[in-house]
C-alpha cells in the first residue's frame, strides 16, 4: 500500500491530441465517471494549450484539476511559440508537466531547462510534475539508477526542502511510454524507492516523504492496481489510456 500520508495522484497527459470540441466531450464524460471518487484520489488532466480555457470551464466545481504539458521559464517576452507559467495560472491550471521525455527527445529539454521551468512554475504558485526516466539502452547497460539520479540532481538543484515538498515526480521509463510494455510493479518500486532515497539525501526525510512519485509508461486499467499497490508508487501519469474516459476512470478507481 502507498503511504497514507500521500494522497494518490492520477494525471492524464493528452499530449498533442483533441481539438477543443473533442477535449470538451472527453472532459465532460470523465467528470461524470469520477465524481464519486471525491477526494480519495487527486486527479488532473493535461489537454493541449488550445483547449485549456474550455476544459477549465467544463471542469469548474469538479474534483479534476487542470495541468499544462510544459511552460517557458520567463514570465513574458520575445519567445515565439512559448507559453508562460503565469499565463497557465490565469487560465486555471494547477500543475505543469516538466521535462517529459518527448520534450527532452524532440525539443532539446535538458536538466538545466527543467530546473529553470520548475522555478517559474513554483513562482507562479503552480505545482511541477517533473518527469525522469531512462531509455532502453540505459536500462540494458545497468545505468537506470544513475540516469535518474542525474536527472533529479539537475532538475531539482537549488530548491529548498519546503519547495521540494510541493513537487510531484513522475518516473517514466522511456521504453515504456506508448509502447504497451509497462515496467513491472517491482521494477517501478525499485526506482521509486531510489528516487525517494535521493530526495531524502538532498532535502531531508520530512520533505521527501511528502513528494508524490507517479509511475508513467503504458499504465492501463489492467496493470494499474498492481503498480499502485507498491509503497512508493503514489499515482500514475497516464498517456494513451487517458484519452478514453472509461479507461482513465478505471485507473482512478484502482488508486482509490
Ligand atoms: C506519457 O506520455 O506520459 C505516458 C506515460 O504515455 P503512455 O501512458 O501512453 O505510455
Amino acid at each position: 500500500m502507498s503511504n497514507p500520508q500521500r494522497r494518490p495522484f492520477i494525471a492524464g497527459n493528452w499530449k498533442m491530441n483533441k481539438t477543443v470540441g473533442e477535449a470538451l466531450s472527453l472532459a465532460r464524460e470523465l467528470r461524470g465517471l469520477v465524481s464519486m471518487v471525491r477526494d480519495r484520489v487527486e486527479m488532473a488532466v493535461a489537454p493541449p494549450f488550445t483547449a485549456l480555457h474550455s476544459v477549465a470551464r467544463a471542469l469548474e466545481g469538479s474534483n479534476i484539476a487542470l495541468a499544462a504539458q510544459s511552460c517557458h521559464w520567463e514570465a513574458f517576452g520575445a519567445f515565439t511559440g512559448e507559453v508562460s507559467a503565469p499565463m497557465l495560472k490565469e487560465v486555471g491550471c494547477s500543475y505543469v508537466i516538466i521535462g517529459h521525455s518527448e520534450r527532452r527527445q524532440y525539443f532539446g529539454e535538458t536538466d538545466e531547462t527543467v530546473n529553470r521551468r520548475c522555478q517559474a512554475v513554483l513562482k507562479a504558485g503552480l505545482v511541477p510534475i517533473v518527469c525522469v526516466g531512462e531509455t532502453l539502452a540505459e536500462r540494458e547497460a545497468g545505468r537506470t539508477l544513475e540516469v535518474v539520479s542525474r536527472q533529479l540532481k539537475g532538475g531539482l538543484a537549488g530548491f529548498s526542502p519546503a519547495e521540494l515538498a510541493r513537487f510531484v515526480v513522475a518516473y517514466e521509463p522511456v521504453w515504456a511510454i506508448g509502447t504497451g510494455r509497462n515496467a513491472t510493479a517491482d521494477q517501478a518500486q525499485e526506482v521509486h524507492a531510489h528516487i525517494r532515497e535521493q530526495l531524502v539525501a538532498a532535502f531531508g526525510r520530512e520533505a521527501a516523504e511528502q513528494v508524490r512519485i507517479q509511475y508513467g509508461g503504458s499504465v492501463k486499467p489492467d496493470n494499474a492496481g498492481s503498480l499502485l499497490s507498491k509503497p512508493d508508487v503514489d499515482g500514475a501519469l497516464v498517456g494513451g489510456a487517458s484519452l478514453k474516459a472509461s479507461d482513465f476512470a478505471a485507473i482512478v478507481k484502482a488508486a482509490g
